[in-house]
């Protein structure tokens, strides 16, 4: 679908005609470095911006995605026709000695997480070195596993959330506590509901900023023996979902397929839930790696692989 010129001229009425960016490349803004452009971008950088950007779109039923810091998206080589909403609502403000509140487009890491730790606040800490806004890290309740040694148990941010501010699906503003997000692993009502996280308010727990950064030093270490360095093989992280508890790394790896390359696709060598950009590689070539890992699993072990990325877009 292409969006008409009224729709277009509405749009930029709405939201100012030098605020809205055309033939945007998406790639750039994805953690995966893949991906066609969109029509039309819009940057909203405060609160009632991103509430006003997501319901004129609705209002004038404009193909809209409202777009974090791409850490979980895949876009298709054709790009998106219609409006990306960026999310870069910025804002870190300390109510008291252990609430925060954070814009929904705040990086959780590096720029939230530097922010709560200066103050000797922990919480966020755990999840140090990896990529993602406010708004995404609700959308899929952030998780990691527990400090070091034990690494016994997965911690997850709704763990600190005490509330959050939205623009609802039905178009309200209201502000909810942690229940409304019916949280699970890698899942929250923002898969089921169109609601707009506008900001978050976590509650921390004092704590020496000198211990806070010894435990991220070694997240950092854990992470590095295990998962791509952004810098060098682009990606989204975990491909596909947790089984009953299984991992879908294991059953790829058990079915030959970790280092597998196609194009400029691969599955990362030291984690096959993890499909990486060696460079220049299509999203065509991700979705068939995708494809072969599906039908490849399901063929040899009987488990059904289900992505946990979002495809946005024309593939
Ligand atoms: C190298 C790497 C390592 C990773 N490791 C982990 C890990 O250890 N643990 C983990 O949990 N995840 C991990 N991930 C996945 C990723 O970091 C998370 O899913 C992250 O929360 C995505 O946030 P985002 O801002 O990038 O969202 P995006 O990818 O931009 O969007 C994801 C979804 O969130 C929605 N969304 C974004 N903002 C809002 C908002 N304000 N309101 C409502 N919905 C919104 C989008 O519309 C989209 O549907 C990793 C990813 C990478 C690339």
């Amino acid at each position: 679908m292409t969006l008409t010129i009224d729709c277009e001229r509405a749009l930029t009425e709405v939201l100012g005609s030098d605020r809205i960016e055309r033939d945007v490349a998406l790639g750039p803004m994805t953690t995966f470095r893949i991906g066609g452009p969109a029509d039309l971008l819009y940057r909203a950088r405060t609160p009632d911006e991103l509430a006003l950007a997501v319901q004129t779109a609705r209002n004038l039923a404009v193909p809209h995605f409202l777009l974090g810091r791409g850490a979980n998206i895949l876009v298709g080589d054709g790009g998106f026709r219609g409006l990306i909403i960026r999310s870069e609502v910025g804002g870190i403000d300390f109510l008291d000695d252990v609430h925060v509140r954070a814009g929904a487009g705040v990086e959780t890491f590096p720029d939230l997480i530097d922010a709560t730790i200066a103050r000797g606040l922990g919480g966020l800490h755990h999840y140090v070195g990896i990529p993602s806004t406010v708004g995404g890290a609700l959308w899929q309740n952030l998780h990691f596993l527990s400090p070091a040694p034990e690494r016994a148990r997965t911690v997850f941010i709704e763990e600190i959330l005490e509330s959050a501010d939205l623009l609802t699906e039905e178009g309200e503003r209201k502000t909810v506590g942690v229940e409304y997000f019916e949280f699970a692993y890698d899942q929250s009502i923002l898969h089921h509901r169109d609601d707009v996280v506008l900001s978050a308010t976590f509650r921390l727990r004092p704590d020496e900023p000198d211990e806070l950064r010894r435990i991220m030093r070694e997240n950092l270490a854990w992470r590095d023996e295990r998962h791509p360095d952004l810098w060098l093989y682009p990606c989204a992280g975990s491909i596909f979902q947790k089984i009953d508890g299984i991992g879908a790394g294991r059953l790829i790896d058990e079915c030959g397929l970790k280092g597998h390359v196609h194009g400029g696709a691969g599955i990362f060598h030291k984690h096959a839930n993890i499909v990486v950009n060696l460079g220049g590689a299509t999203a065509r070539e991700v979705r068939h790696l995708i494809d072969l890992a599906q039908e490849t699993v399901a063929r040899e072990t009987g488990h059904e692989l289900v992505p946990e990325i979002v495809f946005v877009g024309e593939f």
